[in-house]
């Protein structure tokens, strides 16, 4: 018999959680399709710093910890078999976070002994063993051995081709302009190119998912946040641990290019650079790791974060349409949340019990207006 709905699940937005999204639908027998309007990872996935924590993780609220410890577990497995899948290498390195600013120790262990988590607090002394580029005073630390990274566009890449080797659909430059609903019950997206018809429809359209879900009637608060990175082109040993001063990081990557970032700036949707950014970004470069001085600035960029309420991503159904679904709002830690948020909106597609309890990403019928805005 021909199945006249092409797809059981159609997926808009290739970005890392839309993809994510799309190869755990696939596994669990759906027939699936990614829908992006450029071209896939192209956007914060590509411009984010892959680190595999929160950056205070203490200061994040239990929603997210839930979401990046989970992913945390999953994560060396995942990446193995996406690197089997794709030949890709996503660059998965787990070289520790050193945080060097003055953070709340006891915060700071209370957290570690409610995840279970490897922290410890460490003077001067040991901070140099760690990191003897850091060119910064400490007197106390906070040593996390266990946090790693990945190479973002790398992930990106291993991810898409993971999705054309498995079988998934991908369609690429295909901006979806709109739903198509029969009644309360969505049936396919509206593009360009004509309609595509599917059974269900994950919105994973990142920064752009709030507008893109405003025309439903139900106003999303997931909006952009502007975040600016700096990379260099340093040497193996430079710098060999994740470090972070209040906002400013530095990422080590395997073959010597350091990253530093980065901005939070409310400027909608403009991923232009800025010539204070860049300023201010070198300086906090040269603060933490003089060596870095010495090295050519390859490359300056800016991405737009999922920015919503509390940084807590929805992960939903649609309280009003039947067959829609929500993953996006991932703000600063999407890369570290996106495993578990896949398997969970995958979980929820499919009626499966659900990995984690699902009530602190539901989208309710009536999101309050007076609740935080993007943060
Ligand atoms: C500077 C910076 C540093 C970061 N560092 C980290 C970090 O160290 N660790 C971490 O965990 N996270 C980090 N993040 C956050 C992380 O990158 C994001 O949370 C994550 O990439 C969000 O993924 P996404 O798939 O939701 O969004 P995106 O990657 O933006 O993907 C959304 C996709 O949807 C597509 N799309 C939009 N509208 C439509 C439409 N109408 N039709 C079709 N397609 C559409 C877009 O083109 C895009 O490809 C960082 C982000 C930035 C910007």
């Amino acid at each position: 018999m021909v199945n006249p709905v092409p797809f059981d699940a159609l997926v808009i937005g290739g970005g890392l959680i839309g993809m994510l999204t799309a190869r755990e639908l696939h596994r669990e027998g759906l027939r699936v399709a990614v829908v992006e309007r450029q071209a896939t990872g192209g956007e914060s996935t590509w411009a984010g710093g892959g680190i595999l924590s929160p950056l205070h993780p203490w200061r994040y609220p239990d929603a997210v910890n839930a979401l990046a410890t989970w992913s945390q577990a999953a994560y060396p497995d995942l990446l193995a078999a996406l690197a089997e899948e794709s030949g890709v290498d996503p660059e998965y390195r787990r070289n520790g976070l050193l945080i060097v600013d003055g953070f709340d120790p006891d915060e700071a262990l209370a957290w570690a002994k409610r995840w279970q988590r490897a922290l410890e607090l460490v003077d001067d002394r040991r901070v140099r063993e760690l990191e003897p580029s850091l060119g910064v005073e400490v007197q106390t630390a906070a040593w996390l051995p266990t946090v790693g990274q990945v190479r973002n566009p790398r992930l990106g890449r291993a991810l898409r081709r993971s999705l054309d080797n498995l079988g998934v659909t991908v369609l690429e430059h295909r901006p979806v302009t709109g739903f198509v609903l029969q009644g309360e019950r969505i049936v396919g997206v509206e593009t360009a190119e004509g309609e595509i018809a599917a059974g269900a429809v994950v919105v994973a359209s990142g920064a752009w998912s709030g507008t893109l879900l405003d025309g439903l009637g139900l106003a999303v608060p997931v909006a952009p946040v502007r975040g600016q990175m700096l990379l260099f082109h340093a040497e193996p040993g430079v710098v060999s641990r994740i470090l972070l001063d209040n906002a400013r990081y530095v990422i080590p990557r395997r073959d010597g290019r350091v990253l530093v970032g980065s901005t939070m700036e409310n400027v909608g949707f403009d991923k232009s650079t800025t010539a204070e950014a860049l300023a201010e970004l070198r300086a906090a470069a040269a603060r933490l790791v003089p060596a870095l001085a010495h090295y050519p600035l390859e490359r300056h960029w800016a991405g737009l974060r999922p920015g919503s309420p509390h940084g807590i991503p929805y992960i939903s159904p649609h309280p009003r349409i039947e067959g829609l679904f929500v993953n996006a709002g991932h703000f600063r830690n999407g890369v570290v949340m996106g495993p578990a948020s896949a398997r969970l909106l995958a979980n929820l597609v499919l009626g499966h019990e659900p990995i984690l309890d699902p009530s602190p990403y539901r989208l309710s019928g009536n999101i309050d207006p007076d609740q935080p805005k993007p943060s």
